[in-house]
């Protein structure tokens, strides 16, 4: 018997890991569901996507591509944040275009890291440097400020004051990709073929913002958790990756200003939800609560006296099969496969959502599909007596 060449052997190695290789992409591949565009345009809930950088600064694209891709995966608005202190190039660059809502703030580079100023008028004068003057100086100006990627580097930076503040960044497209960008290189085909796939495969559970924003609400609340694009380039891919879902009671008016108002004052009231649309659009999920025949929608403080009641009432998307949380003061308290849940607290604080897909899913299990923003439980005039007891859910 002849012994076969050694090259023989190589070659149907190396076309073996090859073989194997591709077997496990199309695998990968295979566990996302299908895009499902616009699955309700009826309903009263918009989305958008928040912190998105141009050529106005370190920005690879034009504001014409990020149109394109924001038309391509239908959302309804764009926040540029192009870096400045302020771009007024970019707040200049405001308004529709081809059906989409391009709206702009600032991203600042201040003494204690990057923050982002919403809602400020396109002719205000330069921000201060100092982080509390520039934050305080927003809100005088009648904006709101959001902490941008707080653990991009190490630690918190931002202080004790931050009341000043509306909201921080939980999760954000650019942090993640620099973390993970050693370990993607097996993934790298998919940007050829299926650049969604890429995306989902980059994400990874980051729970230092979550502590931080749950922390922060229990000592200096409301401050409000924004999924964050962060994209400077690949925004086809990136711009359905994190979104945010504003559960408005009307659409969008044609008029610029008007629709500007609506989009920054649900921002600014914490009345929205966060997404992971790329692995599935997450339309349809609500968080309120009633007290007698008052709602309040997400980000709501609710003042409430000792014999009062309140409900909770949790609805999550029906299209897949997901796990609901229900967390109080960061901790959870409930979990549910239910589609809908009305619950009665019974103590006063801070109560939010999270939702997870359990069906086969390409999402890492202990990644968040949908994160609500708060409800806030208070007791009036600084009562410290417990709500009504019960032990319904
Ligand atoms: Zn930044
Ligand atoms: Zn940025």
């Amino acid at each position: 018997m002849t012994k076969p060449p050694i090259k023989k052997i190589i070659y149907s190695l190396i076309s073996l890991i090859l073989f194997s290789y591709l077997v496990y992409l199309f695998n990968v591949a295979s566990l996302l569901p299908p895009v499902k565009t616009n699955p309700n345009p009826g309903e009263k809930e918009i989305v958008g996507v928040f912190h998105l950088h141009t050529r106005y600064s370190d920005g690879r694209g034009q504001i014409g591509d990020l149109v394109k891709a924001a038309r391509y995966h239908q959302l309804d608005f764009i926040i540029l944040t192009d870096h400045g202190r302020p771009n007024y190039a970019c707040l200049q660059s405001q308004g529709w275009r081809e059906g989409i809502l391009v709206l702009a703030g600032s991203e600042l580079s201040t003494s204690r890291g990057h923050l982002v100023a919403l809602a400020i008028p396109d002719s205000i004068s330069p921000i201060p440097r100092i982080a509390e003057e520039a934050a305080r100086f927003i809100q005088k100006e009648g904006g709101f400020t959001i902490i941008a990627h707080p653990y991009s580097k190490t630690s918190w930076t931002w202080g004790m004051e931050n009341e000043i503040y509306t909201g921080l960044e939980l999760i954000d497209a650019d942090t993640m990709l620099k973390k993970r960008w050693p370990s993607l290189w097996p993934y790298l085909p998919f940007l050829l073929f299926n650049q969604r796939a890429f995306a989902l495969k980059m994400l990874t559970p980051f729970p230092s913002p979550f502590r931080q924003w749950d922390f922060l609400n229990q000592t200096n609340p409301p401050i409000y958790g924004f999924f964050s694009c962060d994209a400077h380039l690949m925004y086809k891919t990136l711009l359905n990756l994190f979104c945010l879902r504003l559960p408005l009671e009307k659409k969008l008016p044609s008029e610029f200003h008007a629709s500007r108002n609506l989009v920054f004052e649900a921002l600014r009231k914490g009345n929205f939800y966060n997404s992971i649309d790329a692995v599935q659009p997450a339309i349809g999920f609500k968080f309120w609560a009633e007290k007698g025949k008052q709602i309040y929608p997400m980000g709501s403080i609710i003042e409430i006296f000792p014999n009062e009641t309140i409900r909770l009432k949790i609805r999550r998307p029906e299209s897949v099969a997901a796990e609901i949380y229900l967390l109080y003061n960061g901790k959870k308290i409930l979990a549910s496969f239910d589609q809908e849940i009305n619950y009665q607290p019974i103590q006063p604080g801070v109560y939010r959502v999270e939702v997870y897909l359990r069906e086969r899913s390409i999402l890492p299990k202990n990644i968040p599909w949908i994160v609500s923003n708060p409800l806030f439980i208070r007791m009036a005039k600084n009562d410290s007596h417990t709500l009504q007891p019960t032990t319904s859910f």
